[in-house]
């Protein structure tokens, strides 16, 4: 099985070098837009391509207003930051994910609360979420949720979007409307996953983009923060931006701010990524469906879309048997130059976060210890 499976990726590939595990592709205007932005001297904070990428963002998401940001990580930090998080407040997110969901909210002195996924998508399981939250939360007289035993404020719930997978988003919009929070989605996997035709990242107030290499399409580093609010828009470009107040030559700040804006070099990569992005979904949603062919009827369970969505297929992933299976296929698939990857250590079993509340973690220990990412650039015969 093993070899058959080595061979499929292989004859996919059509090389027998090394195979990434997700490598970017640049097979259209990206070098023509970066050497205009060098060409025009613009290549940091000012320049024509911000405005484009954002533009065009918004259009192919549907987001009110998408603010460009250095990174990922600090579209989530803004976000929360948007959100009124504060030190010593807590914020529901899963203990299956990238370190940078948790990262973003230490950064606001906030801490997590770890709820278990759900086992088909990977994602926040919004039941467990309100199990928590009945045993342990209550709305205060002013209508604020609280954790019942610390009184700390929760602020937030930040499900991420595993592999692109969507989560259920009616369900956590309900239940942050029950519970007075704010969602926030940590979209980051998921440019071009769509939830019952929603973009991800445009359901809750924010959702944030990341553009990191390895993503659906890069800008070398960069995120998006995707706002659904027009004064959230407003109020995200501003802080991302030092929160400068317009003027032609004098430097008024009017309040503690980020220098979080993604520079015009990077914004010319994105503007280039863009034009091709529909291909490269295309391209990795005809892998996904190889792959889901090659492991029918075996002991592997490729992890499909979800009925209620439409994923965008960023990282495809087998579920083993078991952890002797998975480390099996890992050690094997590496040794011999195909790069696949264990999913994350679960997030309680990092130093700065084994302190943080948590809910039963069934599901996410049970993924942890079978899930196995496999190749998935986009197949270049149809990128
Ligand atoms: C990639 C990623 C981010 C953001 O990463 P950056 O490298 O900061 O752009 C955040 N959360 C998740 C789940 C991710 O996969």
């Amino acid at each position: 099985m093993h070899q058959q499976l080595i061979n499929f990726i292989r004859d996919t590939y059509a090389t027998q070098d090394f195979v990434p595990l997700h490598a970017p592709t640049f097979l259209g205007n990206e070098k023509d837009y970066l050497a205009e932005t060098i060409d025009s001297t613009f290549v940091s904070s000012v320049g024509k391509f911000v405005d484009e990428f954002e533009h065009s963002m918004q259009t192919f998401t549907g987001s009110t207003r998408a603010v460009a940001t250095v990174n990922g990580t600090a579209a989530l930090h803004a976000a929360l930051h948007l959100a009124d998080v504060n030190a010593g407040d807590l914020v529901i997110t899963q203990a299956l994910t990238f370190v940078a969901t948790c990262n973003a909210l230490h950064h606001m002195g906030a801490k997590p609360v770890f709820i278990d996924i759900e086992p088909t998508a990977f994602g926040l399981c919004p039941q467990a979420t309100s199990i928590w939250l009945a045993e342990h939360a209550e709305l205060d007289d002013a209508g604020y949720c609280r954790h019942k035993v610390s009184g700390a404020a929760i602020k937030a719930i930040m499900p991420m979007h595993t592999f692109g997978h969507p989560v259920q988003l009616d369900e956590f919009v309900a239940i942050c409307k029950l519970w007075n929070l704010n969602l926030v989605e940590d979209a980051a996997e998921s440019l071009g996953a769509f939830y019952k035709g929603q973009h991800t990242g445009t359901v809750g107030r924010f959702g944030a983009l990341s553009f990191n290499g390895n993503k659906v399409i890069t800008t070398g580093g960069g995120g998006m923060l995707l706002c659904k609010e027009t004064e959230d828009g407003l109020r995200a470009k501003h802080i991302t931006t030092t929160a400068k107040v317009p003027h032609s030559y004098e430097f008024y700040h009017d309040e503690p701010a980020f220098n979080y804006r993604m520079p015009n070099i990077n914004a010319a990569l994105g503007c280039a990524q863009m034009e091709r992005l529909e291909l490269m979904l295309n391209s990795k949603r005809i892998l996904a469906v190889r792959y889901a062919d090659f492991f029918k009827g075996s002991e592997f369970r490729f992890v499909k879309e979800p009925d209620y969505a439409h994923s965008n297929y960023w990282l495809n992933a087998v579920v083993c048997p078991n952890l002797a299976s998975r480390n099996a296929l890992l050690e094997t698939t590496n040794a011999q130059g195909v790069m696949t990857r264990p999913v994350w250590q679960l997030m309680h079993r990092l130093p700065m976060f084994s302190d943080a509340l948590r809910g039963d973690l069934i599901h996410s220990e049970w993924a942890e210890a079978r899930l196995v990412n496999l190749p998935s650039s986009p197949i270049l015969e149809i990128a």
